[in-house]
């Protein structure tokens, strides 16, 4: 299962590997929505953290100048995020790595351990939510690895909300070029 995703996305502009510090959770978490595969672990050490980028080709994401520097100087293809908003991270990793900054459900992963979600059947989901949720909304998906299910609910409006924000920054950042 793993050899086959890494052979999937090989290559695949659209959808890059990336690797998180153990600062980046919440930043994890939405790419991972966005559809971008992202490594994280809050267990993960620097030396750690560097060999993963390293061997399986993903980019480094960190909040640690001098763990960026270190990267640098080994070769390896890291993006530095200190000191910004939520929303200002995703504009800049999106004018950088052309990110969508869209959540697309056929292509968007699990927030909780990197797996692409796929579409759950009304059975499944009815085992897992509760009933209310369940009459209310249509569509689920389920995560095939931990068997999260997620459905757009109440959530979703401020999930569009931070994306909007993050859009706004980067028009506003292409317009100053
Ligand atoms: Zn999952």
């Amino acid at each position: 299962m793993p050899n086959r995703e890494a052979a999937e996305s090989f290559g695949d502009s659209d959808h890059l590997r990336f690797v998180a510090d153990g600062m980046l959770g919440k930043l994890t978490r939405w790419l991972r929505m966005l559809g971008q595969d992202v490594k994280y672990s809050n267990t993960l050490d620097d030396p750690q953290l560097l060999m993963i980028a390293k061997k399986e080709k993903r980019i480094l994401l960190t909040r640690d100048f001098e763990l960026y520097q270190r990267a640098n100087a080994k070769g390896i293809d890291a993006f530095y995020l200190e000191g910004l908003t939520g929303e200002k991270k995703l504009a800049e990793l999106a004018e950088r790595y052309n990110i969508k900054l869209e959540i697309d459900m056929a292509s968007s992963r699990c927030p909780k351990c990197n797996s692409t979600v796929k579409p759950a059947s009304r059975k499944q989901a009815e085992q897992k939510v509760e009933r209310r949720t369940f009459d209310h909304y249509k569509e689920f998906w389920k995560c095939p690895n931990c068997g999260q299910i997620y459905w757009q609910g109440a959530h979703w409006t401020k999930i569009r909300k931070t994306l909007n924000v993050a859009k706004q920054i980067l028009v506003e950042t292409e317009k100053e070029k």
